[in-house]
């Protein structure tokens, strides 16, 4: 599923990255999808290189874009199974507004969040989603904003299924990408990362097997999230599954009325 002709990866040692777009191919191969069938979108950041590195058909678009380019791709070929693959700053900062508004249309586009709390590839400034009191590139006597929550921010704005997996929970991040890409509507998977050169080290966080077992001590299994609040504790499951009017659909309807 990789281009093997493609110079190698340009992550970071023990970035979290190639876990995530690992468990990417791998649902794809046991969801046994035709290859020419794909087509995965990306924006920029280092969540968005994924694309380059896939052997389907890929676009790589522009900063926080990526949604845009791929609901241009789904209406103009509805049978594609569209995934795109975005960043935490990409995807809430950026194209926060195309994030919420394609929840809202319920298009049938699988978006794959790659959430490492900062923005690497520009050099560790700080994003939607950084911890408040963490620090970056661009906070460095701690950050005052309050972070968003993918998850509650994706249902809430009409995403009809919503989960969340980690660079550490590997299986349940296979298991929600097949469903996910299988389900007819909007999908968001928030998938925790970790950035050892940028988050790591400007919060003294240690070494990145370090980070990958901070993600395991701070979170907890359950699609329940008012259990996981009692715990202070970030919840991994699945938030959102419900079948609702899918935007292609409801625009071929219109058309063939006229
Ligand atoms: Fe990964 Fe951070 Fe390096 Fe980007 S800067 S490749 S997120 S470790």
């Amino acid at each position: 599923n990789f281009r093997t002709n493609r110079l190698p990866h340009i992550w970071c040692p023990g970035c979290g990255h190639g876990i995530l777009m690992h468990s990417i191919a791998r649902a794809i191969e046991d969801l046994n999808l035709d290859k020419d069938n794909i087509c995965i979108v990306s924006g920029i950041g280092c969540s968005s290189r994924a694309s380059g590195y896939f052997d389907y058909n890929t676009i790589h678009t522009t900063h926080g874009r990526a949604l845009t380019f791929a609901t241009g791709v789904k209406l103009a070929n509805p049978n594609l199974h569209v995934i795109v693959i975005t960043g935490d700053g990409d995807a809430t900062a950026i194209g926060g507004n195309h994030l919420i508004h394609s929840c809202r249309r319920n298009i049938d586009i699988t978006t794959i969040v790659f959430n490492n709390n900062i923005y690497g590839m520009t050099g560790g400034q700080y994003s939607p989603t950084t911890p408040t009191d963490d620090k970056a590139t661009t906070a460095p006597y701690g950050n005052i904003d309050k972070p968003f929550d993918i998850c509650e921010l994706s249902a809430a704005a009409g995403a009809t299924f919503v989960a969340r997996a980690s660079a550490y929970h590997v299986n349940q991040m296979l298991s929600y990408t097949k469903k996910a890409i299988m389900h007819n509507g909007f999908s968001v998977v928030e998938a925790v990362s970790s950035c050892p050169t940028y988050y790591g080290r400007k919060n003294k966080k240690g070494s990145a097997v370090d980070l990958i077992k901070l993600i395991k001590e701070n979170s907890i299994v359950t699609n329940d999230t008012n259990k996981a609040k009692e715990t202070d504790k970030m919840p991994i499951g699945i938030f959102k599954d419900v079948t609702l009017p899918e935007y292609t659909n409801e625009y071929k309807k219109l058309v063939e009325k006229f």
